[in-house]
């Protein structure tokens, strides 16, 4: 089903859901910077919100949920356990500081930010434990490929809800995708509009046959894709840019021609490459 607003939801394999579209915050500064972002953010109607331990601005993120007032409920955040924390007792030590930092109570989706080695699944169950202790909404991972799942849910009680990849037309990920579809784990993009590296003629003809901007149109694919985006940006009139994307339709040829400038280019790392 394809979004149809900016608070619309996917219903995750539990049963939680989490809306289509949220805000990313990699490399936005903690205090005013994220402050803002995610206060525009909430003004243009979003309600997700997505960090991490390594962003380093989780206590912004807690600062700005504090202060507009919206109820723990209707917002929607992920956090995600950096690489050097892995294991089951750090994990839990390290879940409990994110959470202190958030100044939440529980958190809604939490996300092993990269396989590693060999850890992450002694890693996976601290995170069943803290989902079965009420602390987690809905346990994913990220950059996981097939492999990495297949070994994962060869012993995990819980399935991942997320896996959040590097995801965008020059890396389209549509074995991953059919892969994460088959096994009920919703497949969240990030870098979705590839860094702001939105030079392809391709995209720049269909904003303009759309009126819309680039990002618009990659954003737009993403959803009809039924991918999950975290655009990011620490600009107004970006942030409401990349929430206007509900009063327009890629045909089914246009969704094509986006396909098909994958060239499995990844402007992040290789998930079998980033090993610590
Ligand atoms: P994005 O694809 O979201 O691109 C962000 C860049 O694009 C910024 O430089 C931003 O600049 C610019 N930008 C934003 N909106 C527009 C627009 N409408 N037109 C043109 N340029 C625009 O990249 P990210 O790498 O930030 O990925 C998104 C989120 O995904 C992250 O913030 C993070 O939450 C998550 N992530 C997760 C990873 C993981 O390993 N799990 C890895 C990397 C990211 P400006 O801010 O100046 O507007």
């Amino acid at each position: 089903m394809v979004a149809k607003n900016i608070a619309d939801a996917v219903v995750l394999n539990n049963g939680v859901e989490m809306p289509w579209t949220g805000l990313g915050v990699y490399k936005t500064k903690d205090g005013e910077e994220v402050h803002n972002a995610v206060r525009y953010a909430l003004e243009a109607g979003y309600r997700h919100i997505d960090t991490a331990a390594f962003y380093e601005n989780e206590v912004g993120v807690g600062q700005a949920i504090k202060d507009s007032g919206y109820k723990r409920e209707e917002l929607f955040i992920t956090t995600k356990l950096w690489n050097n924390e892995q294991g089951y007792e750090s994990t839990l030590k390290a879940f409990e500081e994110s959470r202190r930092k958030l100044g939440l109570d529980y958190v809604d989706l939490y996300l092993i930010h990269w396989p590693g080695k060999d850890k992450y699944k002694e890693t996976w169950r601290a995170f069943e434990k803290l989902y079965e202790d009420g602390y987690l909404k809905a346990v994913g991972v990220s950059n996981f490929q097939i492999h990495h799942l297949e070994n994962l849910m060869a012993e995990a009680k819980v399935v991942p809800a997320v896996n959040q990849v590097e995801c965008h037309p020059l890396l389209t990920q549509k074995d991953l995708h059919q892969f994460c579809r088959d096994k009920g784990i919703q497949l969240e993009a990030w870098s979705p509009i590839m860094r702001g590296n939105l030079d392809e003629t391709a995209l720049v003809e269909l904003a303009k046959q759309y009126e819309r901007t680039p990002a618009q149109i990659v954003l737009r694919w993403h959803l009809q894709n039924e991918i999950v985006i975290i655009p990011k940006s620490v600009r107004q009139a970006r942030i409401a840019e990349n929430a206007n994307l509900f009063d327009f339709e890629l045909s089914a040829a246009d969704m094509a021609k986006i396909d098909a400038l994958n060239q499995n280019k990844r402007f992040g790392p290789h998930p079998d490459e980033f090993l610590f």
